[in-house]
């Protein structure tokens, strides 16, 4: 099967109808052991330090792993998608390219995927069947998420790694869906978590993935992430076709529709604090302040940059952050 690269998680449905096997290109960059090499190769053909690891990543893999195609987002997600997606139809790249419309209204993100689906000749019937598959997958992924605020039987890392995933599925559904039945089953077996402090990862996707761990040795635990959730699109059941599901995805839309899921999520998890992660050189920094200003509970906002593990001074800030909720709580 044909492989589409993908930066960002998109309506695969329409790729998989056409047959494509989407293959997540954050997730081999950030997975490698070797992922520096992947920076490193964008640094060498020209990248310049100022710009964000993981478009250095995307473009690295992408050179590296002789990826053919790939889905361009170029409105909704990264404001230098659209430079990278130039640079890869130079070298030789082809570039389907897809926006998620500013408006988010159903007419104009249909226009979107309407052309990709003439572009390759597939119908919406045929997207429909594919998208009731990915959504039974997604539905487990979604009760293991419900299983780690509400049972406390799953780390955080292991909530992050499941929902992720569910961009590409590993690159294969049905290997996906056997891996999750088989974590439920033996999540289900399990002793509860116990840990003091609830905390909530919003944000990005981290470059520095032991933050998870960390805070677990700190007596709290992450029991919501949030883009990582919408990757699984929990409330798939509420749309009627595959044009509804993907308007009800807050990560390309405006902060404000973002930040009522993040509210609500606040309430049914029993946060005491945010971890809002960003990325160096990234313009979602500037969210920072919006969400600071419209939610009501501790965010601390910690940085990546091009290493994969927390430096000395975040750890030192999230341990400070940590015990002055303690206090709050104790209070
Ligand atoms: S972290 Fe920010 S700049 Fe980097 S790829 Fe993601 S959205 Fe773009």
């Amino acid at each position: 099967m044909k492989k589409i690269g993908l930066t960002t998680t998109v309506p695969i449905e329409i790729w998989m109808a056409g047959g494509y096997l989407p293959v997540d290109l954050n997730n081999i960059f950030v997975t490698s052991a070797n992922y520096q090499k992947y920076i490193e190769l964008a640094e060498r053909d020209g990248f310049p330090k100022s710009i964000c690891a993981w478009i250095k990543g995307l473009y690295g893999v992408c050179v590296d792993e002789d990826i053919k195609d790939i889905v361009g987002v170029i409105g909704g997600d990264c404001s230098n998608t659209k430079a990278l997606v130039d640079l890869l139809e130079y070298k030789g790249i082809n570039i389907f390219e897809f926006s998620y419309p500013y408006t988010r209204q159903k007419e104009d993100i249909k226009k979107e995927m309407d052309k990709i689906m003439k572009q390759l000749k597939v119908s919406a019937k045929e997207v429909e069947k594919i998208r009731i598959q990915l959504n039974e997958v997604r539905s487990i992924a979604n009760e293991l998420d419900v299983m780690t605020y509400k049972q406390d039987k799953l780390t955080g890392f292991e909530n992050h790694l499941i929902l992720v995933n569910c961009s590409d599925f590993e690159g294969d559904v049905q290997e996906y869906k056997k891996y999750l039945l088989n974590k439920k089953d033996e999540a289900a077996k399990r002793e509860k978590i116990q840990s003091s402090i609830r905390l909530g990862y919003i944000g990005v996707p981290p470059m520095t993935a032991d933050l998870y761990d960390y805070t677990e040795t700190l007596d709290s635990r992450v029991v919501y992430n949030e883009v990582q959730r919408e990757f699984a699109f929990p409330r798939h059941i509420l749309a009627k076709d595959i044009y509804e599901q993907y308007l009800d995805y807050t990560y390309p839309y405006d902060s404000k529709f973002r930040i009522e899921e993040i509210k609500k999520q606040i309430e049914i998890r029993k946060l005491d604090g945010l971890i809002h992660y960003t990325q160096a050189f990234c313009h979602r920094a500037i969210d920072d302040i919006i969400i600071k200003a419209n939610l009501d509970i501790p965010v601390i906002n910690i940085e990546g940059d091009q290493q994969n593990s927390l430096d000395a001074r975040t750890k030192l800030r999230l341990e400070a952050f940590i015990d002055m909720l303690k206090d709050m709580k104790e209070q």
